[in-house]
Protein backbone atom coordinates (compact mmCIF):
# COMPACT_ATOMS: atom_id res chain seq x y z
CA UNK A 1 0.00 0.00 0.00
CA UNK A 2 1.64 3.59 -1.33
CA UNK A 3 2.29 6.01 2.46
CA UNK A 4 -0.93 8.32 3.07
CA UNK A 5 0.39 12.20 1.60
CA UNK A 6 0.49 12.96 5.31
CA UNK A 7 1.25 10.20 8.02
CA UNK A 8 -0.50 11.94 10.63
CA UNK A 9 -3.46 15.41 10.50
CA UNK A 10 -5.09 17.11 13.28
CA UNK A 11 -7.99 19.20 12.54
CA UNK A 12 -9.20 21.97 15.03
CA UNK A 13 -12.18 22.93 14.52
CA UNK A 14 -14.96 20.30 13.64
CA UNK A 15 -17.74 22.43 11.82
CA UNK A 16 -18.55 22.44 8.27
CA UNK A 17 -15.33 22.72 6.62
CA UNK A 18 -13.61 20.91 9.13
CA UNK A 19 -15.59 17.72 9.37
CA UNK A 20 -16.02 18.14 5.19
CA UNK A 21 -12.20 17.70 5.33
CA UNK A 22 -12.47 15.05 7.89
CA UNK A 23 -14.79 13.44 5.66
CA UNK A 24 -12.53 13.70 2.71
CA UNK A 25 -9.90 11.68 4.52
CA UNK A 26 -12.63 9.31 5.50
CA UNK A 27 -13.36 8.39 1.82
CA UNK A 28 -9.78 8.15 0.88
CA UNK A 29 -7.19 6.42 3.04
CA UNK A 30 -4.28 7.42 0.87
CA UNK A 31 -4.53 11.06 2.19
CA UNK A 32 -4.29 10.70 5.91
CA UNK A 33 -2.83 7.81 7.77
CA UNK A 34 -4.16 9.18 11.41
CA UNK A 35 -6.38 11.93 11.60
CA UNK A 36 -7.23 13.39 15.37
CA UNK A 37 -9.65 16.34 15.88
CA UNK A 38 -9.82 19.33 18.44
CA UNK A 39 -12.57 21.42 19.41
CA UNK A 40 -13.51 23.54 21.84
CA UNK A 41 -17.20 21.69 22.14
CA UNK A 42 -16.69 18.79 24.22
CA UNK A 43 -20.60 17.92 22.18
CA UNK A 44 -18.78 18.47 19.09
CA UNK A 45 -15.79 16.15 20.00
CA UNK A 46 -18.27 13.73 20.80
CA UNK A 47 -19.93 13.85 18.01
CA UNK A 48 -17.03 13.35 16.03
CA UNK A 49 -16.29 10.23 17.31
CA UNK A 50 -19.60 9.42 17.16
CA UNK A 51 -19.37 9.80 13.25
CA UNK A 52 -16.00 7.73 12.91
CA UNK A 53 -14.61 11.01 11.85
CA UNK A 54 -11.56 10.58 13.83
CA UNK A 55 -9.19 8.76 15.74
CA UNK A 56 -8.91 10.49 18.67
CA UNK A 57 -11.02 14.23 19.60
CA UNK A 58 -10.47 16.10 22.73
CA UNK A 59 -10.77 19.62 23.61
CA UNK A 60 -7.22 20.36 24.06
CA UNK A 61 -5.84 21.84 20.88
CA UNK A 62 -2.08 21.69 21.74
CA UNK A 63 -2.20 17.96 22.88
CA UNK A 64 -4.12 17.25 18.91
CA UNK A 65 -1.27 18.85 17.15
CA UNK A 66 2.03 17.21 18.78
CA UNK A 67 3.56 15.12 16.03
CA UNK A 68 1.45 15.95 13.71
CA UNK A 69 2.55 16.24 9.91
CA UNK A 70 -0.50 18.65 9.16
CA UNK A 71 -2.31 20.60 10.87
CA UNK A 72 -5.80 22.40 9.47
CA UNK A 73 -6.92 25.12 11.66
CA UNK A 74 -11.04 25.53 10.46
CA UNK A 75 -11.91 27.87 13.00
CA UNK A 76 -13.26 31.06 13.04
CA UNK A 77 -10.73 33.69 11.81
CA UNK A 78 -11.31 35.76 15.11
CA UNK A 79 -10.08 32.42 17.20
CA UNK A 80 -6.61 32.06 14.88
CA UNK A 81 -4.32 34.23 16.85
CA UNK A 82 -4.77 32.93 20.05
CA UNK A 83 -5.07 29.31 18.52
CA UNK A 84 -1.24 30.10 16.71
CA UNK A 85 0.05 30.57 20.34
CA UNK A 86 -1.34 27.76 21.95
CA UNK A 87 -0.06 25.38 19.38
CA UNK A 88 2.82 27.15 18.29
CA UNK A 89 5.27 25.71 20.34
CA UNK A 90 3.91 22.06 19.97
CA UNK A 91 4.54 21.96 15.90
CA UNK A 92 7.00 19.54 15.59
CA UNK A 93 9.78 21.43 12.94
CA UNK A 94 8.93 20.01 9.38
CA UNK A 95 5.11 20.37 10.04
CA UNK A 96 2.99 22.59 8.05
CA UNK A 97 0.20 24.00 9.40
CA UNK A 98 -3.05 25.51 7.03
CA UNK A 99 -6.17 27.27 8.00
CA UNK A 100 -9.17 27.36 5.78
CA UNK A 101 -10.34 31.21 6.85
CA UNK A 102 -11.87 33.10 4.86
CA UNK A 103 -9.70 36.53 5.23
CA UNK A 104 -6.12 36.11 4.61
CA UNK A 105 -4.04 39.13 5.40
CA UNK A 106 -4.98 39.00 9.22
CA UNK A 107 -4.82 35.16 9.51
CA UNK A 108 -1.01 35.67 8.20
CA UNK A 109 -0.60 38.86 10.25
CA UNK A 110 -1.84 36.84 13.47
CA UNK A 111 -0.52 33.61 13.28
CA UNK A 112 2.84 34.05 11.81
CA UNK A 113 4.60 35.51 14.98
CA UNK A 114 3.85 32.64 16.67
CA UNK A 115 5.43 29.93 14.49
CA UNK A 116 8.95 28.09 14.33
CA UNK A 117 11.39 28.65 11.88
CA UNK A 118 10.96 25.21 10.19
CA UNK A 119 7.17 25.13 10.87
CA UNK A 120 5.68 25.22 6.96
CA UNK A 121 2.64 28.08 7.17
CA UNK A 122 0.43 27.11 3.85
CA UNK A 123 -2.87 29.72 4.36
CA UNK A 124 -5.95 28.46 2.37
CA UNK A 125 -9.42 29.54 1.73
CA UNK A 126 -11.60 27.09 -0.29
CA UNK A 127 -14.11 28.91 -1.88
CA UNK A 128 -17.02 26.58 -1.01
CA UNK A 129 -19.30 26.25 1.90
CA UNK A 130 -23.10 26.39 2.70
CA UNK A 131 -25.07 28.39 5.33
CA UNK A 132 -24.76 25.42 7.68
CA UNK A 133 -22.44 25.04 10.72
CA UNK A 134 -21.01 22.05 12.57
CA UNK A 135 -19.85 18.65 12.27
CA UNK A 136 -23.02 16.99 10.60
CA UNK A 137 -23.20 19.88 8.30
CA UNK A 138 -20.41 18.55 6.14
CA UNK A 139 -20.01 16.21 3.40
CA UNK A 140 -16.98 14.88 1.54
CA UNK A 141 -17.98 16.58 -2.00
CA UNK A 142 -17.90 20.05 -0.32
CA UNK A 143 -15.01 20.91 -2.40
CA UNK A 144 -15.48 18.87 -5.36
CA UNK A 145 -15.12 21.40 -8.68
CA UNK A 146 -14.55 24.78 -6.02
CA UNK A 147 -11.59 26.49 -5.91
CA UNK A 148 -9.11 26.39 -3.00
CA UNK A 149 -7.16 29.81 -2.86
CA UNK A 150 -3.63 29.25 -1.15
CA UNK A 151 -1.87 32.37 0.23
CA UNK A 152 1.61 31.31 1.47
CA UNK A 153 3.93 34.26 2.92
CA UNK A 154 6.89 34.82 0.64
CA UNK A 155 10.17 32.70 1.00
CA UNK A 156 7.14 29.48 1.83
CA UNK A 157 8.79 25.99 1.09
CA UNK A 158 7.84 25.13 -2.17
CA UNK A 159 7.52 21.47 -1.30
CA UNK A 160 4.95 22.55 1.41
CA UNK A 161 2.91 24.36 -0.93
CA UNK A 162 2.43 21.44 -3.49
CA UNK A 163 1.79 19.24 -1.07
CA UNK A 164 -1.36 21.54 0.24
CA UNK A 165 -2.15 21.92 -3.02
CA UNK A 166 -2.47 17.80 -3.77
CA UNK A 167 -4.40 17.26 -0.65
CA UNK A 168 -6.88 20.33 -1.85
CA UNK A 169 -6.75 18.45 -5.85
CA UNK A 170 -7.28 15.32 -4.50
CA UNK A 171 -10.27 16.67 -2.21
CA UNK A 172 -11.68 17.53 -5.94
CA UNK A 173 -10.60 21.25 -5.66
CA UNK A 174 -8.85 23.38 -8.08
CA UNK A 175 -5.93 25.04 -6.94
CA UNK A 176 -5.12 28.90 -7.33
CA UNK A 177 -1.85 30.29 -5.36
CA UNK A 178 -2.63 34.53 -4.82
CA UNK A 179 -1.19 37.15 -2.61
CA UNK A 180 -2.69 37.53 0.31
CA UNK A 181 -4.10 41.01 -0.11
CA UNK A 182 -5.30 40.39 -3.67
CA UNK A 183 -7.28 37.33 -1.95
CA UNK A 184 -8.91 39.84 0.23
CA UNK A 185 -9.90 42.35 -2.71
CA UNK A 186 -11.07 39.47 -4.73
CA UNK A 187 -13.28 38.18 -1.68
CA UNK A 188 -14.78 41.50 -0.64
CA UNK A 189 -16.32 41.40 -4.11
CA UNK A 190 -16.98 37.87 -5.04
CA UNK A 191 -18.71 36.93 -0.98
CA UNK A 192 -17.93 39.31 1.38
CA UNK A 193 -20.15 42.31 -0.13
CA UNK A 194 -23.36 39.76 -1.42
CA UNK A 195 -23.16 38.29 2.25
CA UNK A 196 -23.51 42.35 4.03
CA UNK A 197 -25.93 43.25 1.15
CA UNK A 198 -28.03 39.84 2.01
CA UNK A 199 -27.81 40.94 5.64
CA UNK A 200 -29.27 44.23 5.16
CA UNK A 201 -32.35 43.82 3.05
CA UNK A 202 -33.30 40.54 5.54
CA UNK A 203 -32.20 43.01 8.33
CA UNK A 204 -35.03 45.75 6.54
CA UNK A 205 -37.61 43.37 6.09
CA UNK A 206 -37.59 42.25 9.70
CA UNK A 207 -37.64 46.30 10.59
CA UNK A 208 -40.92 46.48 8.48
CA UNK A 209 -44.61 47.03 9.81
CA UNK A 210 -46.49 42.95 10.71
CA UNK A 211 -49.07 43.06 8.09
CA UNK A 212 -46.05 43.77 5.52
CA UNK A 213 -43.48 41.51 6.96
CA UNK A 214 -45.50 38.35 6.52
CA UNK A 215 -46.33 39.46 3.00
CA UNK A 216 -42.80 39.36 2.29
CA UNK A 217 -42.47 35.90 3.48
CA UNK A 218 -45.15 34.83 1.81
CA UNK A 219 -44.44 35.73 -1.54
CA UNK A 220 -40.53 35.65 -0.82
CA UNK A 221 -40.08 33.44 -4.09
CA UNK A 222 -39.73 36.37 -5.73
CA UNK A 223 -36.11 37.26 -5.06
CA UNK A 224 -36.27 37.46 -1.11
CA UNK A 225 -35.88 34.05 -0.33
CA UNK A 226 -32.57 33.53 -2.14
CA UNK A 227 -31.23 36.40 -0.01
CA UNK A 228 -32.42 34.94 3.15
CA UNK A 229 -30.49 31.74 2.55
CA UNK A 230 -27.29 34.06 2.49
CA UNK A 231 -28.00 35.84 5.31
CA UNK A 232 -28.22 32.74 7.79
CA UNK A 233 -25.02 31.94 7.70
CA UNK A 234 -23.27 31.85 10.94
CA UNK A 235 -22.96 34.74 12.95
CA UNK A 236 -19.99 34.66 14.04
CA UNK A 237 -18.06 33.70 10.92
CA UNK A 238 -19.13 36.57 9.73
CA UNK A 239 -19.15 39.01 12.39
CA UNK A 240 -14.96 37.78 12.37
CA UNK A 241 -15.19 38.07 8.16
CA UNK A 242 -16.46 42.03 8.20
CA UNK A 243 -13.36 43.00 11.61
CA UNK A 244 -10.83 41.50 9.37
CA UNK A 245 -11.46 42.52 6.12
CA UNK A 246 -12.06 45.97 7.16
CA UNK A 247 -10.23 47.92 4.55
CA UNK A 248 -11.25 45.78 1.14
CA UNK A 249 -14.50 45.61 2.45
CA UNK A 250 -15.07 49.58 3.29
CA UNK A 251 -13.37 50.09 -0.45
CA UNK A 252 -15.92 48.14 -1.82
CA UNK A 253 -18.81 49.64 -0.19
CA UNK A 254 -18.14 52.87 -1.20
CA UNK A 255 -17.94 52.05 -4.85
CA UNK A 256 -21.01 50.05 -4.86
CA UNK A 257 -22.84 52.81 -2.70
CA UNK A 258 -22.27 55.11 -5.79
CA UNK A 259 -23.46 52.64 -8.28
CA UNK A 260 -26.51 51.99 -6.45
CA UNK A 261 -27.12 56.39 -6.68
CA UNK A 262 -26.60 55.85 -10.25
CA UNK A 263 -29.00 53.70 -10.15
CA UNK A 264 -31.16 55.76 -8.09
CA UNK A 265 -30.88 58.41 -10.08
CA UNK A 266 -31.50 56.40 -13.55
CA UNK A 267 -34.82 55.17 -11.79
CA UNK A 268 -35.73 59.02 -10.68
CA UNK A 269 -35.24 60.27 -13.58
CA UNK A 270 -36.87 57.43 -15.97
CA UNK A 271 -33.07 56.40 -17.64
CA UNK A 272 -34.71 53.24 -19.15
CA UNK A 273 -31.84 52.52 -21.04
CA UNK A 274 -28.84 53.34 -18.53
CA UNK A 275 -31.06 50.52 -16.28
CA UNK A 276 -31.57 48.18 -19.59
CA UNK A 277 -27.33 48.46 -20.49
CA UNK A 278 -26.62 47.26 -16.93
CA UNK A 279 -29.32 44.78 -16.34
CA UNK A 280 -27.82 42.90 -19.79
CA UNK A 281 -24.19 43.47 -18.88
CA UNK A 282 -24.71 41.56 -15.55
CA UNK A 283 -26.56 38.90 -17.40
CA UNK A 284 -23.59 38.14 -19.69
CA UNK A 285 -21.81 37.61 -15.96
CA UNK A 286 -24.01 35.21 -15.06
CA UNK A 287 -23.48 33.46 -18.48
CA UNK A 288 -19.99 33.36 -17.46
CA UNK A 289 -19.74 31.62 -14.30
CA UNK A 290 -22.30 28.99 -15.56
CA UNK A 291 -20.30 28.91 -18.51
CA UNK A 292 -17.00 28.37 -15.76
CA UNK A 293 -18.89 26.09 -13.90
CA UNK A 294 -19.17 28.15 -10.75
CA UNK A 295 -23.11 28.31 -10.77
P1 LIG B 1 -18.40 26.18 11.98
O1 LIG B 1 -19.26 25.18 11.28
O2 LIG B 1 -19.03 27.15 12.91
O3 LIG B 1 -17.26 25.39 12.76
C1 LIG B 1 -16.24 25.98 13.50
C2 LIG B 1 -15.92 25.07 14.68
O4 LIG B 1 -14.77 25.57 15.34
C3 LIG B 1 -17.06 25.04 15.72
O5 LIG B 1 -17.24 23.71 16.19
C4 LIG B 1 -16.50 25.95 16.81
O6 LIG B 1 -17.02 25.71 18.10
C5 LIG B 1 -15.04 25.59 16.75
N1 LIG B 1 -14.20 26.58 17.42
C6 LIG B 1 -14.37 27.92 17.55
N2 LIG B 1 -13.35 28.48 18.22
C7 LIG B 1 -12.52 27.47 18.54
C8 LIG B 1 -11.30 27.40 19.26
N3 LIG B 1 -10.71 28.49 19.76
N4 LIG B 1 -10.72 26.18 19.41
C9 LIG B 1 -11.27 25.07 18.91
N5 LIG B 1 -12.45 25.07 18.22
C10 LIG B 1 -13.05 26.26 18.04
O7 LIG B 1 -17.55 27.05 10.94
P2 LIG B 1 -17.13 26.73 9.43
O8 LIG B 1 -18.22 27.16 8.53
O9 LIG B 1 -16.57 25.35 9.33
O10 LIG B 1 -15.97 27.81 9.26
C11 LIG B 1 -14.66 27.59 9.73
C12 LIG B 1 -13.69 28.47 8.99
O11 LIG B 1 -13.84 28.22 7.59
C13 LIG B 1 -13.91 29.97 9.18
O12 LIG B 1 -12.68 30.59 9.36
C14 LIG B 1 -14.53 30.41 7.87
O13 LIG B 1 -14.11 31.74 7.57
C15 LIG B 1 -13.97 29.42 6.88
N6 LIG B 1 -14.83 29.15 5.72
C16 LIG B 1 -16.16 28.95 5.89
C17 LIG B 1 -16.96 28.72 4.78
C18 LIG B 1 -18.46 28.53 4.92
O14 LIG B 1 -19.20 28.73 3.94
N7 LIG B 1 -18.95 28.16 6.08
C19 LIG B 1 -16.38 28.64 3.50
C20 LIG B 1 -15.00 28.79 3.37
C21 LIG B 1 -14.23 29.04 4.50
P3 LIG B 1 -18.28 26.61 18.61
O15 LIG B 1 -19.44 26.15 17.78
O16 LIG B 1 -18.36 26.25 20.05
O17 LIG B 1 -17.93 28.04 18.37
Amino acid sequence: MTAPLFPRVAIIGLGLIGSSLARCFQADPTLAGTVVAADRSDAVCARVLDLGLAAEAGTDAAAAVTGADLVILAVPIGACAALAAEIGPRLKPGAILTDVGSVKESVVRDMLPHLAAGVHFVPGHPIAGTEHSGPDAGFASLFQGRWCILTPPAGTDPDAVERVATLWRRCGSMVEVMEPGHHDRVLAITSHLPHLIAYTIVGTATDLEEHLQSAVIRFSASGFRDFTRIAASDPVMWRDIFLNNREAVLEIIQRFTEDLTALQRAIRWGEGETLEALFTRTRAIRRGIIDAKQA
